[in-house]
């Protein structure tokens, strides 16, 4: 889960992070307001979306009075607005954070995941702050430091240290900086985050460290204890159908092809996505209806799926094992006749009760094509979508 960058910022700030003082406005009204509160005569207008690139998509403006924070705030306020990570279509900017300009020496970067290779929690750090990573990474791979902190040792001071050296800090602003990587870790560590960007981390022409940008994800499987976090979600920023679908709790997440997929399990919902590429077609969507999905569920998925005008066809793919194919065969029946299926439909069952399952979508009168196999499934979709 995402959350804004105003957001962010008021989690590391409880932390002890250095963040420049600001606030939340949902109206240009409400933005004069919070610059009243703030020392100016420079202020910071920043389009809250979950993506970067705001300031090259005109997102982010540094200004120099109040009404020129009333009309930045007028102008993005309700404005979609295109950068490089949201796609041509863009988000809608509903909020803007009004903050104080911090007067920039250097801009440097630096972030914090989770490093499944490793099992460590890894810090990213460069002096290349301002800039995307993933273009330092391919360009200049040599100014960036990569340093994995082993999660039964923690955090120690030394781990800074070494930071602060890549970043090319001296003096007091090592002590920052390693004061700042302590802060983050423990804050990353406690709150369950998945992964923080801070870019820039800047020092001030006074010399200070300071965050001006950030951005958190959380692992999902943790949000169960942070009922803080929970509330922070913008429900706004994601897909409706997702949204719905998590309602249902079904895994699901949209894609750009065309073949709608409904499967029981992770690893088949993969395997089938790979093989409906493998014959020459994209899935429409990732979807796992789960273990023990019920007639209702898979009519909801069923539902979920053609809400989408790209799916031109859908294949279902079950394994039953705690399920049974049967009621599997029983819960699709069903939900074709109630959405009023209109797209070539192809099922591939296995496993438990697969002959009854096969039998009772035979007799249903509809025109359901049935798979042998998933090669020979994912064939018969692909080439049922090719001729309708
Ligand atoms: P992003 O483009 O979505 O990553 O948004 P950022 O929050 O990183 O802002 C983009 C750029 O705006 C930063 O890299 C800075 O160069 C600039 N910026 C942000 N805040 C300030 C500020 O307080 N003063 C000045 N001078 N520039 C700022
Ligand atoms: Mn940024």
């Amino acid at each position: 889960m995402n959350i804004h960058e105003y957001q962010a910022k008021a989690i590391l700030k409880d932390y002890g992070v250095a963040v420049p003082a600001g606030g939340i406005a949902f109206t240009p009204d409400d933005a004069v307001k919070v610059a009243q509160t703030l020392s100016g005569p420079v202020y910071v207008v920043k389009s809250q979306i979950h993506a970067g690139g705001r300031g090259k998509g005109g997102g982010v403006k540094v200004v120099k009075s109040q009404d020129e924070v009333s009309a930045e705030a007028e102008r993005m306020l309700g404005m979609t607005l295109v950068t490089h990570q949201t796609g041509p279509e863009g988000k809608k900017v509903g909020r803007v954070y009004i903050e104080e300009g911090s007067s920039i020496a250097t801009e440097l970067y630096l972030s914090c995941l989770v490093d499944r290779a490793t099992s460590k929690i890894s810090f990213i750090a460069s002096t290349e702050g301002g800039m995307d990573i993933e273009t330092v990474a391919a360009e200049t791979p040599e100014k960036i430091l990569t340093l994995g902190i082993d999660p039964a040792t923690g955090y120690q001071a030394s781990h800074g240290r070494r930071i602060a050296f890549a970043l090319g800090l001296k003096g007091d602003q090592v002590k920052q900086c390693t004061k700042l990587i302590g802060q983050i870790y423990q804050a990353f560590t406690e709150k369950d985050m998945s992964m923080l960007e801070i870019n820039p981390l800047v020092v001030t022409e006074e010399g200070n460290l300071i965050c001006l940008d950030a951005k958190i994800g959380f692992d999902p499987n943790a949000l169960y204890r942070h009922q803080d976090i929970i509330e922070l979600r913008d429900l706004t920023e994601e897909d409706p159908a997702e949204i719905e679908a998590s309602k249902h709790d079904l895994n699901y997440v949209k894609l750009d092809g065309e073949i709608g997929c409904m499967v029981n399990g992770a690893g088949l919902a993969m395997a089938t996505m790979d093989i409906i590429k493998l014959y020459g077609s994209e899935p429409a969507n990732f979807l796992d209806v789960g273990g023990g999905a019920t007639k209702e569920k898979v009519t909801e998925a069923f539902k979920i799926i053609l809400s989408d005008p790209n799916v031109k066809g859908i294949l279902v793919n079950i394994f039953g094992g705690i399920m049974r194919c049967d009621i599997v065969a029983e819960g699709v029946v069903a939900a074709a006749k109630e959405v009023n299926l209109s797209v070539p439909l192809v099922v591939r069952l296995e496993g438990t009760n697969v002959e009854m399952g096969k039998e009772i979508m035979a007799n249903s009168g509809l025109p359901i094509i049935s798979g042998s196999d998933l090669g020979d499934a994912a064939q018969k979709v692909v080439k049922a979508v090719r001729e309708a």
